[in-house]
């Protein structure tokens, strides 16, 4: 296995209101530099508070794992806000620049997304309101606890303000994504709008690290500005991407026609003479060309064997709803979304005369072109 591929294998740490948490072996790289550079300034003197060698440490510790437990409590309120909305969590990833909760579907709308946006920032700056009220309960500036305070809250105040910058991915993109969307009614193109915002914040990012390297030889700054800016960078060009040029396909590139069922249908005879032939996992069940549900295997097993002949299709199908099916135009990155999420595993396509005219399944995605 290779070094690169050793440092992103990712170790879940916790599980936080039933939400696993992982990180990536680069954090304890992070977690180690950032102990070491904390522990010097206490040993050198940070303000009057200067520290022996082992209480140096010991403070160093403390203040990196609060630190990362800030980034958590970030990232933790961006998914309890999610789950509020309906939303479910796969997992809170923390890595070397920050972290990301991530939801198993994009917000229904606007408001859903700026409220999960914003959840995060909001609790950046609690915490650093927080943390500059216990200062005041210290002695000011010549105690370790102070000190800690002290760095707990510029730390927060800087995670708050730097993701409120506009652009995609960070929660000041995506703020400004639910006002685009929320404006034009076009989630797709709000997001091309907001990641290429993103590539440009990026792009400053870095060019400001240079500067800072050339102009005032602060290279640990430089260095990590970097490094955040090319991160950023690679996040919002893959978002970009996935929503322009030949990379933005949609339903209509990749459905196939559909095999439909009439909702009379006996389960029985679709048994018999329509799944030898089509070997599918679902299968839309329609009445001239409308569609009225979703017929899936997983739901047709747990019907007995002994009602086959006495039970109709509707009756074991899913019921038409929103989550069931897309119109053509819709991209395929959130048809893929929805398929995943939506527990049929597959998609209906209706046009916009409310026709059946195509059919999706997840994993079986029509392939067009060489990519
Ligand atoms: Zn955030």
């Amino acid at each position: 296995m290779r070094l690169d591929q050793i440092l992103h294998r990712q170790v879940r740490v916790a599980r936080v209101f039933g939400i696993p948490v992982r990180i990536d072996y680069r954090w304890f790289i992070v977690f180690a530099l950032s102990t070491w550079l904390l522990a010097a300034n206490f040993q050198r003197g940070f303000w009057e508070v200067r520290l022996d060698d082992s209480a140096a440490w010991v403070v160093g510790i403390v203040t990196t794992l609060l630190l990362f437990a800030s980034v958590l409590g970030h990232e933790l309120s961006h998914a309890l806000a999610a789950q509020g909305e309906g939303i479910e969590i796969d997992e809170i990833v923390l890595h070397p620049f920050g972290g990301l909760a991530r939801l198993r579907r994009e917000p229904d709308s606007p408001r859903a997304e700026f409220r999960i946006a914003a959840a995060g920032p909001a609790a950046s700056f609690i915490f650093a309101l927080v943390a500059y009220g216990v200062m005041y309960l210290t002695d000011w500036g010549r105690s370790a606890a102070w000190a800690v305070c002290a760095i707990i809250a510029g730390g927060n105040l800087m995670l708050a303000v730097f993701n409120l910058l506009p652009g995609y991915p960070l929660d000041g993109g995506r703020v400004m994504r639910s006002y685009l969307w929320h404006r034009s009614g076009q989630l797709d193109q709000a997001t091309r709008t907001v990641s290429q915002f993103g590539q440009w914040i990026a792009m400053t990012i870095i060019v400001f690290g240079v500067y800072m390297a050339y102009e005032y030889g602060a290279y640990f700054m430089a260095l990590w500005s970097v490094l955040v800016g090319l991160f950023l960078w690679d996040a919002a060009r893959a978002v970009w991407r996935a929503h322009t040029g030949r990379h933005a396909r949609t339903v209509a590139e990749a459905m196939t026609a559909p095999v439909a069922l009439e909702p009379d249908t006996l389960v029985s005879h679709f048994i018999d003479t329509v799944l030898p032939i089509h070997r599918q996992e679902s299968f839309a069940v329609a009445r001239q060309r409308r569609l009225h549900g979703i017929l899936t295997l997983a739901d047709l097993k747990k019907l007995p064997r002994e009602h086959w002949h006495k039970t109709r299709v509707s009756e074991v199908m899913r019921p038409v709803d929103p989550r069931l099916f897309v119109a053509p135009s819709t991209p395929l990155v959130r048809a893929a979304e929805l398929m995943k999420s939506n527990g049929a595993g597959a998609l209906a396509v209706i046009d916009d005369a409310g026709e059946l005219v195509g059919y999706l399944q997840s994993g079986r995605l029509k392939r067009k072109g060489g990519q």
